[in-house]
């Protein structure tokens, strides 16, 4: 899969950034390296990219605007396009040591990546980048529900690092309306993909918003089936990053092939901070109410929501890795009495009308409805689709009240061909907005499927 970036080939322009290049060298040797092409690439991102972890949904260069500006103007003429693939080179890193990797990521991405910090043995990705000699941002999500001890070791990875970590929070009102209306641990009854989309998928994708690249501790090793072919880089196949739509942020994963032990070796070797709560039990660590330490022997996922099926053990921020096909849009699989695997149904929320056969053919016939319809043409199974659940469902919650009806139409199987001739359907999801005068559906011409970029659409037709 391919990605574009920006490149030139002036040397005059490097050379003015070099100097804000490296700030902490600390006592380490920083890794040998060669600025070939990419080098301006990297001094052109920290032009544009000083402010906070997606403060606005894309980024204002006011700060720098002026000097952007002047600079612009002296290379615009020598700007071209060069489109990596991704592919090719994470079959280039998968035997790099997660050092390389890491500081392959921080040359090419510069201000614009970040590391996603759990708070757990993903501190070695902090290290690693520390080890680089390179600047390097770091995000956590804070779910509100993060053990003390966690907390404790954001504060010390602060101060040894030197760095502010770009804390991430919940929309304070969805918070509101889960707990109120279903409690404090609704995640122990009805499944723990509501919680987490509220309290880490939704914060995780503003983040990334902001964000050409992230950088994740995802190994290989982590859980059962489900990351066994996570590759050091790749486009990310679910989130999008700053400048919209599929293909615009690249994932790294230094430490893809990395076993738990050998992370374990680095952290006591290189005297990095840890999480006080691995010495009582815990391996993997999330939030407190969904982890538990485990006894010697079980697998670390085995102390994640350990009332669910091991198959679901995935809080969405990784979808896109998730090896099994039969997956949804939060990492769910539907297990039916016989032991066999369907996939389960996706964009269920009470905002979202599920329209039958008879009920989009009458919807398809009206001339005159009473309220205006936004529609998405859909399959279960399809990546597309369970990537822009959230948005959709975060979309309908919006518009409740507002007098625009949101729903879905199942169209693969026997309702593809009628999906085909008289809705429009090209690919999955197909998006139809049904305006409140008129007959014809206006079908969402674009790839962005931000909530942002889906409201304005329906704004402009409403
Ligand atoms: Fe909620 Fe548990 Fe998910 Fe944390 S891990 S967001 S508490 S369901």
């Amino acid at each position: 899969m391919a990605f574009a970036t920006v490149t030139s080939s002036s040397t005059a322009i490097s050379a003015s950034f070099e100097q804000t290049k490296v700030v902490q060298l600390g006592s380490y040797q920083p890794l040998d390296r060669t600025h070939s092409s990419t080098v301006l690439n990297l001094s052109r991102k920290r032009l544009s990219s000083i402010m906070a972890l997606n403060a606005e949904p894309k980024r204002n260069d006011s700060v720098v605007a002026s000097a952007a500006a002047s600079l612009a103007s002296e290379v615009v003429e020598k700007v071209e396009v060069e489109v990596e693939d991704y592919e090719k080179l994470a079959r280039e890193l998968e035997n790099a040591s997660p050092l390389e990797i890491m500081d392959k990521a921080l040359e090419k991405f510069g201000n614009d990546i970040a590391i996603a910090f759990s708070g757990a043995e993903d501190v070695a990705l902090i290290e690693y980048a520390h080890l680089t000699g390179r600047p390097f941002r770091v995000f956590s999500l804070d779910t509100g529900r993060l053990n003390p001890e966690t907390y404790r070791l954001f504060d010390a990875v602060e101060k040894k690092y030197g760095i502010h970590i770009e804390y991430m929070f919940p929309d304070a009102v969805e918070v509101q309306a889960l707990v109120r209306t279903k409690g404090l641990f609704s995640f122990y009854e009805d499944g723990h993909q509501e919680c987490c989309r509220v309290r880490k998928v939704r914060p995780l994708r503003r983040a990334l918003k902001g964000l050409r690249a992230w950088i994740t501790g995802q190994r290989k090793d982590q859980s059962p089936g489900t990351r066994s072919e996570i590759p050091t880089v790749q486009v990310d196949p679910v989130f999008e990053g700053l400048e919209g739509g599929p293909g615009s942020l690249v994932k790294w994963n230094p430490v893809a092939n990395v076993q738990g032990n050998d992370i374990w070796k680095f952290l006591r070797t290189m005297n990095v901070p840890v999480n006080s709560l691995h010495a009582q039990g815990y391996i993997s660590i999330g939030c407190e109410p969904c982890t538990r330490p485990v006894l010697p022997g079980q697998h670390e996922r085995e102390g994640r929501w350990w009332w669910e099926d091991a198959t679901a053990k995935e809080c969405g921020l990784h979808k896109g890795n998730i090896k099994d096909g039969n997956v949804n849009g939060n990492g769910n699989v539907a297990v039916q009495a016989n032991g066999t695997t369907t996939v389960a149904d996706i964009f269920n929320s009470q905002h979202v009308v599920s329209l039958t056969r008879p009920g989009i053919e009458n919807l398809i016939k009206l001339e005159d409805r009473r309220e205006p319809w936004l529609v998405v043409l859909y399959a279960p199974w399809c990546r597309f689709c369970q990537a822009m659940e959230g948005s959709y469902v975060e979309l309908a919650e919006k518009l409740a009240g507002t007098g625009v009806k949101v729903a879905k139409f199942q169209a693969d199987g026997e309702q593809k061909a009628f999906a085909e001739r008289e809705l429009q359907l090209g690919s999955f999801p197909t998006i139809l907005f049904y305006p409140k005068h008129s007959s014809r559906a206006v079908k969402y011409p674009s790839e962005k499927r931000d909530v942002e970029s889906l409201l304005a659409f329906v704004n402009t037709l409403r």
